[in-house]
Order: structure tokens, then C-alpha cells, then sequence
């Protein structure tokens, strides 16, 4: 379903990704782990097209994501291009990134029916289904500021989900948590996990990514150093920066 191919990324003066390929199957969980300044938020960046990598393509579905190839060349696409795209692709960011002015109701129902230009009607019914699927079913006219960092973050899961992503791009979603709320976001996840959702997760859980990844691949310095099994990866690695990075992440 995903397919990064030779991406490579400059920032500023950095390079910060060199080369990564990376792939998930339709259903697959891949979880990707390593250390602060790997380059993992910003390959996550580019595969959501919020950052076009300078080299090498992402494909989702078959579709190159970002650019189109005009006269053997490939040229960015509009906003409004993109934002089509970009429906197909759910992301949830570390810090929940939802409109402080809306209600929960309004930040999940706003992108349907903006940009999929669904009614009020369908986009609402389809809200409290995803609210009842989170556990919060009766915070509907709250606003986020009410919110505990958990609760924020499942209606975060759940506004990305109105758009009936075909893939799911998570960027730490529980880093900003306390450990006592993280584990409600966790839950949700891997529910999301069983309905057969293809996701790319970046965390620092690395029970969590034992028990619902399929794949595991490690970033180091702008590049994947391991990917595999997730129970291989997490339980055996064979790369020595692997060990020391999840020495230090028990
Ligand atoms: P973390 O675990 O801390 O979130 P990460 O693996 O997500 O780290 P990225 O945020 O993708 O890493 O950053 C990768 C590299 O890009 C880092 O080395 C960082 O210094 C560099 N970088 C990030 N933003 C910029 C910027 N605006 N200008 C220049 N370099 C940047
Ligand atoms: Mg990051």
C-alpha cells in the first residue's frame, strides 16, 4: 500500500534522510523506533507530503504522493491536489494538534465536510460512531482545552479517521502523555490495529510496538539500520546501534 523509495532529505544543512526505503502492505503495522534526530518525523513528513523529499518518490496505492510526473519530470502538486491526497492519508502528531476553537464535534466533522464534501448529516452520524469507538461519546460538545491529554489524542485518532484513510501515520502519539493516560491511547490503537489498518507508527513504546507491529525497522543518522519482524527486531537485534537503543528505551 505505502512504498518509500530512495528517499533522501536535506535540512538546512542536514542531511537528514539518506536513501530510506521503506514499504507496508495493506494491513500491515509497521512501528518505527529510534533515537531523537533519526529523521523519523520527517520521513513520516514525506510520506504525508507536508515535506517533498529531494529525491526518490512515495507511493501510496500506486499514486506518487506530492508530485506528478509532467514531460519525464516531476512537479509538485497544488494545495488542492495535495489536500485530496493527503484525505487518504490520516496522521496524529505528538501534540494533538486539534482546533483549540471547535468543539469536538465541529474538529471531526470540519475535513469530511470540507474537503470529501460530505453533508452535515453523514459527517456527524459517522462522528459518533468514531467518538463511541474512542470511549468518548459524551464529550461531543466539549472543547479541547476541557480535554485531558488522552482524551484529546483519541479525538485526534478519531477526526483523522473521519476521513476514511486508507493508511494511518502516527508521530509519537503518546509522548506528551502522562504514563497514566498513555495507556488509553495505546488501547485504541491497537483496536485500530484489528480492523486490519494499514499504520506507520513512530514510538518510543516498545512493548506497545511488540505486541500490535508486524514490521519494526529502526532509524539511525537518516537511515533504516534494521527492519524485520517486529519480534525479531525488538527481542534479537543484529545491529549494535538496535541493542543500545532499546538498552536505554526499557
Ligand atoms: P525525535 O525523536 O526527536 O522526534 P526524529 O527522528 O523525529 O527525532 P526529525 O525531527 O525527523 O528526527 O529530525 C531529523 C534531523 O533533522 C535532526 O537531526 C534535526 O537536527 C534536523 N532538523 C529538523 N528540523 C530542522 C530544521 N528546521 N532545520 C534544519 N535541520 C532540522
Ligand atoms: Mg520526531
Amino acid at each position: 500500500l505505502v512504498r518509500c523509495e530512495n528517499i533522501w532529505k536535506t535540512r538546512g544543512q542536514n542531511l537528514v534522510l539518506k536513501g530510506v526505503n521503506l514499504q507496508a502492505r495493506k494491513g500491515e503495522v509497521v512501528c518505527l523506533l529510534g533515537p531523537s534526530g533519526a529523521g523519523k518525523s520527517t520521513l513520516l513528513r514525506c510520506i504525508n507530503a507536508i515535506e517533498l523529499a529531494d529525491r526518490g518518490l512515495v507511493h501510496v496505492d500506486g499514486v506518487p504522493i506530492g508530485c506528478a510526473l509532467r514531460n519525464g519530470s516531476h512537479v509538485r502538486l497544488s494545495e488542492s491536489q495535495l489536500s485530496r491526497q493527503r484525505a487518504d492519508i490520516g496522521m496524529v502528531f505528538q501534540n494533538f494538534n486539534l482546533f483549540p476553537h471547535m468543539s469536538v464535534l465541529s474538529n471531526i466533522i470540519d475535513a469530511p465536510m470540507r474537503i470529501r464534501r460530505e453533508t452535515r448529516a453523514v459527517a456527524t452520524n459517522r462522528a459518533y460512531e468514531l467518538l463511541r469507538k474512542v470511549g468518548l461519546l459524551d464529550k461531543a460538545g466539549a472543547y479541547p482545552r476541557h480535554l485531558s491529554g488522552g482524551q484529546q489524542q483519541r479525538i485526534a485518532i478519531a477526526r483523522a479517521l473521519a476521513m476514511q484513510p486508507k493508511l494511518m501515520l502516527f508521530d509519537e502519539p503518546t509522548s506528551a502523555l502522562d504514563p497514566h493516560l498513555t495507556d488509553e491511547v495505546l488501547d485504541v490503537i491497537k483496536e485500530l490495529a484489528a480492523t486490519g489498518m494499514t499504520m506507520i507508527i513512530v514510538t518510543h513504546e516498545i512493548q506497545f510496538a511488540r505486541d500490535v507491529a508486524d514490521t519494526a525497522a529502526v532509524m539511525s543518522d537518516g537511515a533504516i539500520i534494521e527492519i524485520g519482524p517486529a519480534r525479531d527486531v525488538l527481542s534479537r537485534p543484529t545491529d549494535p546501534r538496535t541493542r543500545t537503543f532499546l538498552a536505554r528505551s526499557l
